[in-house]
């Protein structure tokens, strides 16, 4: 029952799991390669915030054939291997990650960078849209290191009150910038992809991971007249597909009997396994005992 509530809530979970991704959000990179054309031409690609892995296993299916290394996933998290997938475990807003991955695209640049990162969300709006912006802005910084001239970048933006200031700086280094929202993301979340398309740098550009591209003092009431950019909106996701605000029927398709379908690959090390742990002995939220810890304190003693 429990099970199978969230497949009822939610059909691109259920999608997800009966079509073999790692995550919904498979859905989201589908979709808006539907209205882009994102993968017309990519052979080298990097999946920045990859976990679990559900962007990566489309990238290389997509631009797949291509042998390893040609799709390279990188995330704070552990994340269970994919076939053609290289992959670094790392902070992206760490100099150590981004030249990391900087190096495996010198002399052979990527022709797309995605970023579906995401903060752990606290609630209070300003700080959680203040921490995607630094991710994203950490992704393009990356990006305008490994893209190639006329290179793709989409990542995740939270629609917010200063999200102007981003499609400006995003202007900057894109010939065509885009606000989308695939049908698979709902509508009840501040979530959209921004699509950069036409990477095309200010002559004398020069790279520099030295340098912060969000200045912190900027006064954001400043961005008024030709510095107030105004980025189109677009819906993407064929209208006739699910609606990812509404419960479905689990018998959606064509009648035929419902069977749970378990995830296609559950996280191999996430971050809350501690709690599930402890939830299975009934001892969340409960005071943790010495004879509960995996060392005890006679075994910690030195012999
Ligand atoms: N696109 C992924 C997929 O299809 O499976 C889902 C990505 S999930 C929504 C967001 C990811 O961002 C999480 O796995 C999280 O660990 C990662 N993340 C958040 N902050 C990060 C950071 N600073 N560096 C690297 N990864 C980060």
């Amino acid at each position: 029952m429990g099970r199978t509530s969230k497949d009822k809530r939610d059909v691109y979970y259920r999608l997800a799991k009966e079509n073999g991704w790692r995550a919904r959000s498979a859905f989201k990179l589908l979709q808006l390669d539907e209205e882009f054309q994102l993968f017309q031409g990519v052979t080298r690609a990097v999946d920045l915030c990859a976990a679990p892995g559900s962007w990566s296993q489309v990238l290389s299916q997509k631009i797949g054939g291509q042998g390893s290394g040609h799709v390279v996933a990188v995330d704070l998290q552990a994340m269970a291997p994919l076939p053609g997938v290289l992959q670094i475990q790392g902070d992206i807003t760490q100099l150590s990650t981004a030249k990391e991955i900087i190096q495996h695209f010198e002399g052979c640049p990527a022709d797309l960078v995605v970023c579906d990162g995401a903060p752990d969300v606290t609630g209070l709006h300003d700080v959680d849209e203040y921490m995607q912006a630094q991710l994203l802005l950490a992704a393009l910084n990356i990006a305008t290191h490994v893209l190639k001239p006329g290179g793709c970048f989409v990542a995740k933006i939270f629609r917010g009150r200063d999200v102007t200031l981003i499609y400006s700086q995003l202007r900057v280094f894109f010939s065509s910038v885009l606000c989308a929202k695939p049908r698979s993301s709902r509508n009840s979340s501040i979530e959209a992809f921004a699509v950069c398309q036409g990477y095309d740098p200010p002559a004398g550009f020069l790279p520099d991971l030295t340098k912060p591209l969000l200045d912190h003092s900027y006064d954001f009431n400043q961005l008024d007249g030709p510095t107030r950019i105004i980025v189109p909106f677009v819906t993407c996701g064929d209208l006739s597909s699910y609606d990812s605000d509404r419960s479905y029927p689990l018998d959606l398709e064509d009648g035929s009997e419902y069977k749970y379908t378990p995830p296609t690959q559950p996280p191999i090390s996430p971050p809350y396994q501690e709690a599930c742990t402890l939830k299975k002995k009934g001892r969340l939220a409960k005071e943790i005992r010495p004879q509960d810890c995996p060392i005890s304190t006679a075994d910690a003693m030195p012999q």
